[in-house]
């Protein structure tokens, strides 16, 4: 039984893909994929010794040796060009999804990768900007809340027309933001343009969240603390002037 965060991943993988998870740990993820007839044949990355070998023993008292490949290495080096269809990262941060997936483009790792199910644990904004800079194009977004936890999910694909998509995605015209278009696009990133659409309340409950982590620490600041953020809100609003 996989949990809630690690189901909503499984579910956007198109049944039948080869996969490779990278950063797996325990390898919970593709032997759910193996055992549920979702994926022939999955990867297990892991950079490090102790989640390797975890991997390696969950994949064999699954009997799943021959099916699911454990591999020890950094990102994306442990797959070859064409090998996989989908490629999951999740449990992570953003800044180190977003290196993963770029070191890995530039080794040509992400040659005949159709999908990306990517499940950032924080700086999720990090990963949509490389998403959008690199022609890959989201297709839908989950937020799911697990014990305590919040954690968002993005499914994106590869696109011929990546770019007038993208442009359509982050202008989010149907979400009529009274915003100049860069304020916009630079909400759109950090929230999450299908986030955005949906409005459900896990959204609503984590953007609260963050709104009273800000008033805390507002209200520790110092005197000279709050003159000095004073200032440089002062200065970004007559920036933003230049933009309307
Ligand atoms: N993906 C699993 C999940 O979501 O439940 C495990 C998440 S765990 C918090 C993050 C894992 O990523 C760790 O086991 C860590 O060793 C691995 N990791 C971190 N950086 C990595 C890298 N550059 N390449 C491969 N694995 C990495």
């Amino acid at each position: 039984q996989l949990s809630k965060r690690l189901q909503t991943v499984a579910d956007y993988i198109t049944t039948g893909n080869r996969v490779a998870d990278i950063g797996s740990d325990h390898a919970q993820l593709p032997v759910y994929l193996i055992q549920s007839g979702k994926s022939a044949f999955a990867v297990a990355g892991e950079v490090n010794e102790g989640p390797w070998q975890a991997a390696c023993k969950q994949i064999e008292n699954a009997n799943l040796t021959r099916q699911i490949s454990a591999r020890k290495g950094n990102g994306l080096e442990v797959v070859q060009p064409n090998e996989v269809d989908t490629v999951t990262i999740c449990g992570m941060g953003g800044a180190l999804i977003s290196t993963i997936l770029g070191q890995g483009d530039q080794q040509g790792k992400l040659e005949g990768v159709k999908e990306l199910i990517l499940q950032p644990n924080i700086g999720e904004d990090a990963v949509r900007v490389w998403l959008r800079e690199h022609d890959w194009v989201l297709q839908d977004e989950a937020i799911v809340e697990e014990e305590g936890k919040i954690y968002e999910v993005l499914y994106a694909k590869k696109e011929q027309r990546a770019d007038e998509l993208n442009q359509k995605l982050y202008t989010g015209s149907e979400l009529g933001l009274p915003y100049p278009a860069p304020v916009t696009n630079a909400i759109l990133m950090r929230m999450g343009p299908y986030l955005l659409q949906k409005k459900g309340p896990v959204l609503l409950k984590k953007w609260e969240a963050e709104m009273e982590k800000l008033d805390h620490i507002i209200a520790s600041l110092s005197q000279s603390q709050l003159d000095s953020a004073k200032a440089k809100l002062a200065a970004v609003k007559q920036d933003q002037t230049l933009i309307k």
